[in-house]
């Protein structure tokens, strides 16, 4: 079913978001207290409004409460996105997702009712750095500090060799849940003698240091 988004402050990130969503075929309404902003969003969501979010009567005239998730991106102004948040708790909408810009923002906004607290420049910086520590590493989501799911891209040299003969549960401690071709297909569960092609990508779960071992092969170098 059809879900409505409404997206407070039309920055870099929620305009980015706003335009995922209804690129996605969602209802977005955008709210932006710069009218210069709200002209440029006519045409990528599916209404946008010039409104301050930290006005209560505005909020409640546009319905807010109906929206099934309201994103609060308001930039460096943090006593405007705390005053919205506890404006959108007060006025009772179930899912506020609100962009933090530290760690004390962040558990202000969940203290005044935010459901969730994103922090999107943090959670980039450490992607890209995970990334530049591994390059082989392709993505990954974490599933706890400890854990993750992570897809790690085979180097040409274990090209040939089978999960057996890599033996990577008991070297690594780390299980090859599935294992990803370069036309995208998958193999979930795979057979433990599957050989592997050029461009695989194995998707693991394990421990992070675990995986991280795994994932620069240096114990295939010579075999
Ligand atoms: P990004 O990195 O996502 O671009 P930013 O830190 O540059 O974020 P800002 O430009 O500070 O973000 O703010 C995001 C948007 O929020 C701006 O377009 C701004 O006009 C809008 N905004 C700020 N205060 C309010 C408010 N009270 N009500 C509605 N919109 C607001």
């Amino acid at each position: 079913m059809l879900k409505q988004y409404a997206v407070i402050g039309l920055g870099r990130f929620g305009s980015a978001i706003a335009r995922a969503l209804y690129e996605a075929n969602n209802e977005v309404l955008g709210i932006d207290i710069n009218e210069e902003i709200i002209d440029e969003h006519q045409d990528i969501v599916s209404h946008a409004i010039i409104a301050d979010s930290t006005d209560e009567t505005s909020l409640k005239n546009v319905g807010i409460r109906n929206f099934d998730t309201v994103i609060v991106s308001i930039g460096d102004n943090m006593q405007a996105s705390i005053l919205t948040v506890v404006i959108l708790h007060e006025l009772g909408v179930k899912h506020i997702v609100a962009k933090a810009l530290n760690k004390h923002h962040g558990l202000v906004l969940s203290k005044v009712g935010a459901s969730e607290v994103v922090y999107p420049e943090r959670d980039m910086a450490l992607r890209i750095a995970h990334k530049l520590m591994s390059p082989n590493i392709i993505d990954y989501i974490e599933l706890s500090k400890e854990y993750s799911i992570e897809e790690i891209l085979i180097p040409s040299k274990i090209v040939g060799k089978s999960l057996i003969n890599l033996n990577i549960r008991a070297r690594y401690n780390v299980n090859v849940i599935a294992i990803r071709h370069k036309n995208e297909e998958m193999e979930i569960a795979p057979d433990p003698h599957y050989i592997f092609k050029d461009h695989d990508i194995m998707i693991v779960i394990g421990k992070n240091k675990e995986i991280k071992g795994l994932a620069n092969f240096k114990e295939f170098i010579n075999e």
